[in-house]
């Protein structure tokens, strides 16, 4: 048998044998936490017309007057009117129309009206074309506004909107299966024996995969028999894109994970990954090309193993690029083991001089996943570089 691999060979491995899903077209009320799959092109220009940004009135600003006659008003959504005189100004309202004629907005704070006439107080006009939101000022018609691999959150469904794009192309969600395996596991709201223990892992994972907005994902269990083990990994690799286990990876008498998989045709990629916590992991590609993350079974390493390879690969399947970790700063010294990748969770605190801090919460064993809800997320810290000293960078990822 072959040793573990690294993390970046792991990573790599990965990230060649990952498909890339396929492309569907989505109304955009649905399409928030999607990956856009099209370009974006300005349909026209942006603003469309001189664009009004206070309510007040509209001068030209040839000769600048105390007072101007008002000679009317124009609405927004009504087609411009014009100023006909320079003495003149028209009332208008913000989102209007910039009449013709006129180049400037004096906002209804610095005018007292009467008698038909607005009133302008002192310094009412800094400068000609005020509070004109100029056509085409944003973006021109044809100009590309949003690329492929793009995740649609508010700001990208409004240029969506804005543009007219009613329906959206988007990468398909991979259906992914979550089966968790072991024979001490029981149910929630089972009331466990001294010897078994409820199901979490399972359930943290599908969160995990759910916060990523991966969210077709349905939850398994199997006890510890191949045979059961093959009759529902085949039935959920005819349905699934994507399935992760977690559990029966390691060398235990009933960890039968590995020989199961490769009797239903899934090619190993790599077996073990020189890392704590996770060393155990497995991946493979299943016939159609579907991914098959095994992830151990103990909680800390189920999650340190979803948010370090198995969000990274379903963003990169969706058309996502890959996304570099935030980098944060060591808060106390650290010592780890000296030949692995060790993912340290962490609390973040601001520090003093504007850098973000990582208070390591190590968890006493990767079975230890009490300690995690004191944390934000996990450091990346390399091998063959331990004591780590307080103030040494390094990558974190959030848990959300
Ligand atoms: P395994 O990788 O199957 O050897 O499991 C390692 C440890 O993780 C054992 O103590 C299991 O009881 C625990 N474990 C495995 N699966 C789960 C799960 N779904 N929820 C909670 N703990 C689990
Ligand atoms: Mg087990």
């Amino acid at each position: 048998m072959e040793g573990p691999i690294s993390v970046a060979a792991a990573e790599a491995l990965i990230e060649a044998h990952m498909p890339r899903f396929a492309t569907e077209r989505i109304p955009l009320a649905l399409a928030q936490g999607r990956v856009l799959r099209q370009d974006i092109r300005a349909d026209r220009d942006q603003p469309p017309f001189d664009r009004v940004m206070m309510d007040g009135i509209a001068i030209r600003h040839e000769v600048s007057l105390a007072r101007y006659r008002i000679a009317g008003t124009q609405l927004a959504g009504e087609t411009a009117m014009t100023l006909a005189t320079t003495g003149d100004c028209l009332e208008v309202m913000t989102g209007a129309m910039l009449p013709q004629g006129a180049d400037t907005v004096v906002p209804v704070e610095s005018l007292r009206k009467s008698e038909g006439y607005a009133n302008l107080t002192a310094g009412a006009v800094n400068a000609v074309g005020q509070f004109v939101h100029r056509r085409g000022s944003d973006c021109r018609e044809g100009d590309l506004l949003l690329s492929p691999g793009r995740m649609l959150r508010a700001p990208e469904i409004a240029v969506l909107a804005t543009n007219g794009i009613a329906d959206v192309e988007v990468s398909r969600l991979p259906a992914i299966a979550v089966v968790s395996t072991g024979d001490e596991l029981v149910d929630i709201d089972a009331q466990p024996e001294p010897w078994q223990i409820r199901r979490s892992n399972d359930h943290a994972i599908a969160a995990a995969l759910r916060d990523a907005h991966f969210g077709e994902v349905s939850v398994h269990h199997v006890t510890d028999e191949r045979k059961r083990i093959l009759g529902l990994l085949d039935e959920l690799l005819r349905h699934r894109d994507v399935i992760v286990l977690c559990g029966g990876v390691s060398m235990g008498q009933r960890d039968y994970i590995p020989s199961a998989l490769e009797t239903l045709g899934v090619k190993q990629v790599f077996h073990k990954i020189a890392q704590r916590p996770g060393k155990p992991m497995w991946f493979g590609i299943a016939p159609g090309d579907k991914p098959v993350f095994a992830l151990p079974g103990n909680p800390v390493s189920a999650l340190v193993c979803t948010l370090r390879y198995v969000l990274p690969a379903l963003r990169a399947a969706s058309g996502m690029p890959a996304s570099r970790p935030r980098a944060v700063t060591l808060a106390a010294p650290l010592t780890t083991h000296a030949s692995l990748t060790c993912f340290i969770p962490v609390a973040l605190e601001d520090g003093d001089d504007g850098r973000l801090m990582a208070q390591p919460v190590p968890s006493a064993t990767s079975g230890d996943f009490a300690s995690l809800v004191r944390t934000d997320g996990i450091i990346e810290l390399p091998p063959n570089a331990s004591p780590f000293e307080a103030g040494f960078t390094a990558p974190f990822r959030a848990w959300s």
